[in-house]
């Protein structure tokens, strides 16, 4: 109670403060409510292998439907809630409601692998390991080599001990990693090789420009070559046209996630799409020319 009374008298003198504190004090009153009144959702982008058009699975995206503001995206409203320390509660949601619809679709006799996006706040909170194995008992329809936990390449390598360690204990689990964003980062080999992490993602910043900068595609040749040289799967995302999967597939990249596929959606509709969904012609002869 000391403290906190002198706290506020520090207050007294700081309206900056002061301000600060109470937009995060109304944050997490919003982030509750949301919560309670089920505006927050999540939706999911197919990820495909573009030489068979095969879905090999989905990221699930966070949107907040806001009841005066509409349907928000994470940059609009991600970095609040983290800096009002609701990372964990947020974390935990997306978990528990990525896994809960995989159960749902499992009963559905689907058998979909989704990723879902860690913060690292979340992934280096104590006891995260037990936290999820506790997840996934409460999911025994979902197996847990169905789920990949996506983490940032740049928060990753923050705490390379701690994480490095989390995702061992996590992959005896038989969840699977990948790191997001990659290339953006330091990428260097020494953290690749101590990260065992499934998958790299391609950042989109390279994808959508290596097609007039030859920079960005170097950066993309390179992350394909290291992917391969470490026995990692490499997924270009942020795929927008037919060309950058013609260039992808020529690169000898294959798995792909963008909007030239599809837009992220709810889940509600991903069967229909996965239904409808033809490879296109460009990318069934890229595959067999570089087959
Ligand atoms: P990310 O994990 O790298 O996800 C890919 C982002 O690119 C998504 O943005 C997706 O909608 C967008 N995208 C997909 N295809 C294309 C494309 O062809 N072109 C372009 N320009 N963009 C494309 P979104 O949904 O706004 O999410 C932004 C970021 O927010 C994510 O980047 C991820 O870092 C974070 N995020 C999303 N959901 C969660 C979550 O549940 N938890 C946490 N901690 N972070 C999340
Ligand atoms: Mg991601
Ligand atoms: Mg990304
Ligand atoms: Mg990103």
């Amino acid at each position: 109670a000391a403290k906190q009374a002198g706290k506020s008298c520090f207050r007294l003198f700081d309206p900056e403060h002061d301000r600060a504190s109470r937009n995060q004090q109304e944050q997490i009153k919003r982030f509750s409510s949301a919560l309670e009144n089920g505006e927050l959702r999540l939706h999911y982008q197919p990820k495909v292998d573009m030489r068979s058009g095969r879905m090999i699975g989905a990221e699930a995206l966070l949107r907040w439907q806001h009841p005066e503001q509409g349907l928000l995206v994470p940059g609009q409203f991600l970095s609040a809630l983290e800096s009002a320390d609701l990372a964990l509660p947020l974390g935990e949601w997306v978990l528990g409601e990525a896994l809960g619809q995989m159960a749902s679709w499992e009963a559905q006799g689907l058998l979909i692998n989704i990723s879902v996006n860690i913060s690292s706040q979340h992934l280096q909170q104590r006891d995260f390991v037990g936290r999820l194995r506790h997840l996934l008992t409460a999911h025994p329809r979902v197996a847990p080599s169905q789920l990949t936990l996506e983490i940032l390449e740049t928060s990753a390598v923050e705490d390379m001990a701690q994480v490095s360690q989390v995702i061992q204990a996590c992959r005896a689990l038989g969840v699977s990693f990948a790191l997001d964003d990659f290339g953006t980062g330091y990428s260097s080999l020494t953290y690749l090789r101590q990260l065992p992490t499934e998958e790299l993602k391609i950042d989109q910043s390279f994808v959508r420009d290596m097609l007039k900068d030859r920079d960005d595609r170097a950066i993309v040749e390179g992350v394909i070559s290291l992917a391969h040289t470490f026995g990692r799967q490499a997924i270009a995302e942020g795929v927008e046209t037919l060309e950058h999967g013609v260039l992808l597939l020529q690169l000898g990249c294959h798995l792909a996630q963008g909007y030239a596929i599809a837009h992220p959606m709810p889940a509600e509709q991903l069967l229909a799409w996965q239904n409808s969904w033809m490879l296109p012609d460009e990318w069934a002869r890229a595959a067999k020319a570089s087959a």
